[in-house]
C-alpha cells in the first residue's frame, strides 16, 4: 500500500494511473476504522482496479468542538487494517492540505431542503462541511466510483446533490450498513461505550425491526411511541425517530406503500450520539 500525504502528489499518481484506463474506486473515512469501513474498501477493491482510501477527521462537519476532540484517532492500527485487505493507496494528509486557506473562511453550498431536516436540524452546518471536505476530496482522488455507507443515509443524498451541483462526475456506490452481533450499527463512536453497553444498545436496530414488522397492521404514530418508551426506558436518549420517504427524505406521517420508505433515527446514549436506519 502506498501512503501519501500530500494531494498534489497522489493527485499526480493518480492522474497517471487515470491515464492508464485504470478505474479508481475511492473511500472517504475518518479514521478509527472498523468492518464498516473495511466493508466499503472491499466493495471497491471488488469493481475497481485501483482502490483509494483517505483519512481525515474533518473539523467542518463538527458542530461540537468536544465531540471533535473526542473523536477517537488509531492510524497506526488504520494502516494495518487497510494493508491486511490490500487497498492500494492510502491518502493521510493533514489539514493543511484540505484547507490551504485554513476552515474560518465560509463556503456555502445550495444543498436545498436536505440540509435542513434530521442530522441537520440536530447538527447545524454539519452538512456544509461534509461537503466542503467532499468537494475538496474529489477534485484531488477524481475517482470513477465513491463509496459510502448506507448507514449515513442522509450524508450519502447531500453527496450526491453536491456531486450534481459541482459536476463531479462521479457514481456514487452506496453499502448496506455493517452491524455489531447486537444489531448496533458499526461506528468508530461505539468504542466510548464500554461492553455491556454496546450490547444493550442492540435495542436501537431491535426497535426499527419492530416497527418494520408490524407497519403492515399498526400506525406508525402508534409504534413510534411504544418504541420510544422502549428505548427511554433503556436509558436511551431518542433525539428522531422518523418514517421518510427514501428518495428525498420527507417525513411521512403515516406508512405509505405507494413510496420506498426509510426508518431514521438518532439517539443519544451516554453522551454519545448513535445513528441508524432501516428500509420498510
Ligand atoms: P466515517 O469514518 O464515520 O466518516 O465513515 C466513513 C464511511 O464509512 C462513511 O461513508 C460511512 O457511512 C461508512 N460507514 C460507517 N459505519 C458504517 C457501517 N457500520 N456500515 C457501513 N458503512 C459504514
Amino acid at each position: 500500500m502506498i501512503i501519501y500525504k500530500k494531494a498534489n502528489d497522489i493527485k499526480n499518481y493518480l492522474s497517471l494511473l487515470a491515464k492508464d484506463k485504470k478505474s479508481i474506486g475511492f473511500v472517504p473515512t475518518m479514521g478509527a476504522l472498523h468492518e464498516g469501513h473495511l466493508s466499503l474498501a472491499r466493495t471497491s477493491k471488488a469493481e475497481n482496479d485501483v482502490t483509494v482510501v483517505s483519512i481525515f477527521v474533518n473539523p467542518t462537519q463538527f458542530n461540537d468542538p468536544a465531540d471533535l476532540e473526542k473523536y477517537p484517532v488509531s492510524t497506526e492500527k488504520d494502516i494495518l487494517l487497510l494493508d491486511g485487505i490490500d487497498v492500494d493507496v492510502l491518502f493521510l494528509p493533514d489539514q493543511k492540505e484540505i484547507y490551504p486557506d485554513g476552515t474560518d473562511v465560509e463556503k456555502n453550498y445550495n444543498l436545498g431542503p436536505l440540509e435542513n431536516v434530521l442530522e441537520g436540524v440536530s447538527r447545524p452546518g454539519h452538512f456544509q462541511g461534509v461537503a466542503r471536505v467532499m468537494d475538496v476530496l474529489l477534485r484531488i482522488v477524481n475517482p470513477d466510483r465513491l463509496y459510502l455507507g448506507q448507514k449515513d443515509f442522509q450524508q450519502v443524498k447531500v453527496i450526491q446533490r453536491l456531486i450534481d451541483l459541482q459536476g463531479l462526475g462521479v457514481q456514487i456506490v452506496a453499502v448496506p450498513i455493517v452491524r455489531e452481533e447486537s444489531g448496533l450499527a458499526m461506528s468508530s463512536r461505539n468504542q466510548r461505550l464500554d461492553a455491556a453497553s454496546r450490547k444493550m444498545a442492540g435495542i436501537i436496530f431491535q426497535q426499527l425491526q419492530f416497527i418494520r414488522k408490524n407497519a403492515d397492521h399498526q400506525t406508525f404514530s402508534g409504534l413510534k411511541k411504544a418504541a420510544i418508551e422502549k428505548l427511554e426506558k433503556a436509558g436511551i436518549h431518542v433525539d428522531y425517530l422518523v418514517l421518510a420517504n427514501r428518495e428525498n427524505l420527507e417525513q411521512l406521517k403515516e406508512f405509505d406503500s405507494s413510496l420506498n420508505m426509510m426508518l431514521l433515527i438518532a439517539v443519544q446514549f451516554q453522551g454519545i450520539r448513535l445513528i441508524d436506519n432501516l428500509q420498510i
